[in-house]
């Protein structure tokens, strides 16, 4: 064999082996998509699905930062997380919810496809959310579209400066934000369902169906941490007065404002919901015992001492009744689920008691009434 032929069968035999081993590489990358597929097509729930994609993804790809930008104008996913009690700067640092897309100019110049290439700070940085990484130097920025719509941008860095290279191929990166714009379209979806199966379409506020699942949930944290709980159920007075000499439109209306004038009285982590009819039920949980009174106190002062003003200008007196109850009061071996509907119960009765005395005014379950004033 001459000496150039050998050199020839050498090179040869290199770029082989270089082939084989980018094909070993795509293959390995492929799999690790895959998984990565699955997990966030089997993703359950917002949170779950923004740990893959902000958490998994940067792990299992060995990236430097995953920034993820979702415009939210409705609120939708804001309440979705505050619901799941997540804590986003902690937990999800990479996550902003936008309310349009000028809060991100990038966004405005987002083609169809993603835009890679080299990682310019003062360009992309914003994206990444608050967490500052030192040294970036290539990026990818994934238009996030779903039906024609741009709902968002994924983005990927690394210190690697030809780990996204302008001419590089954008095949995975184009299915991976397709994947991620239908997950999280679905569970927003479903999410939508959920909350509208525990909301009350006339007041916005939750359901007795919510409040029914809540409510063991918080009977359970009180007496694990030892904290007070308080049940408070309330009913608007003479209600059906008002529907009667106003009509049922005006009678909703009042409804509705009475929701909001009980839920400005409360803390953030309270429970609200309307029981059914002019019928509203609270749960004030960590709530020392005497605070649950005068909480119960400021609900009731709040409706009487300002009338209900409808939109044409007429005012109208509406009182409330409410019925008290104290998880403290009632035998503490009961088990959970008797002890939550114990609660109800013993805050139902009082209730009765406080109509049966005479109206506008709260009884305390295994207390006496406070009345007007007293
Ligand atoms: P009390 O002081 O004893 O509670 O008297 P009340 O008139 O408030 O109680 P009652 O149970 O006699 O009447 C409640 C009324 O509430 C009857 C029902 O038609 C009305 N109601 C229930 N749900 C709705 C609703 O969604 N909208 C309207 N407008 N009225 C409703
Ligand atoms: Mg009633
Ligand atoms: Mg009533």
């Amino acid at each position: 064999m001459t000496e150039a032929l050998q050199a020839q069968n050498d090179q040869l035999r290199r770029r082989l082996e270089s082939l084989l081993q980018q094909a070993r590489s795509n293959e390995e990358k492929l799999r690790r998509f895959e998984r990565l597929e699955h997990a966030l097509i089997g993703a359950g729930s917002l949170p779950d699905l923004l740990r893959v994609i902000l958490q998994d993804y940067r792990e299992s790809f060995e990236l430097d930062a995953v920034g993820l930008c979702l415009l939210d104008a409705g609120g939708d996913l804001q309440r979705c997380l505050d619901e799941a009690g997540t804590d986003l700067a902690a937990s999800l640092p990479g996550l902003q919810l936008l309310g349009t897309a000028s809060e991100q100019p990038l966004l405005l110049q987002l083609g169809q496809r993603p835009a890679l290439g080299q990682f310019q700070s003062w360009r992309h940085a914003a994206l990444f959310g608050p967490e500052r990484v030192p040294g970036l130097a290539s990026c990818a920025v994934l238009p996030l579209v779903r039906q024609g719509q741009l709902i968002g941008s994924l983005q990927f860095a690394s210190r690697d400066v030809s780990r996204y290279e302008v001419d590089a191929g954008t095949e995975f990166l184009e299915r991976l934000a397709a994947v991620v714009a239908i997950c999280l379209d679905n569970v927003l979806n479903q999410e939508r369902l959920r909350q509208a199966g525990i909301t009350d379409a006339l007041t916005g506020l939750h359901n007795r169906r919510y409040f029914e699942q809540r409510c063991p949930i918080e009977v359970g944290e009180a007496q694990r941490h030892g904290h007070g709980l308080a049940c408070l159920f309330l009913d608007v007075d003479h209600f059906k007065r008002i529907n009667d000499s106003y009509g049922h439109p005006v009678g909703d209306e009042v409804l509705r404002q009475v929701g909001q004038r009980i839920r400005q009285q409360l803390r953030a982590g309270d429970t609200i919901a309307r029981y059914g009819g002019e019928e509203f039920v609270v749960l004030l949980p960590r709530c020392p015992d005497e605070h649950a009174l005068e909480t119960a106190e400021r609900i009731r002062r709040a409706l009487c001492e300002t009338s209900v003003e409808l939109p044409d200008g007429v005012r109208l007196p509406v009182t409330l009744s409410a019925g008290l109850s104290l998880l403290s009061l009632l035998l503490s071996s009961s088990q959970l689920p008797q002890l939550a509907s114990g609660l109800v119960a013993a805050a139902d009765a009082a209730l009765y008691a406080a109509k049966a005395q005479g109206r506008n005014r709260i009884v305390m379950a295994g207390r006496g009434a406070f009345s007007p004033g007293g």
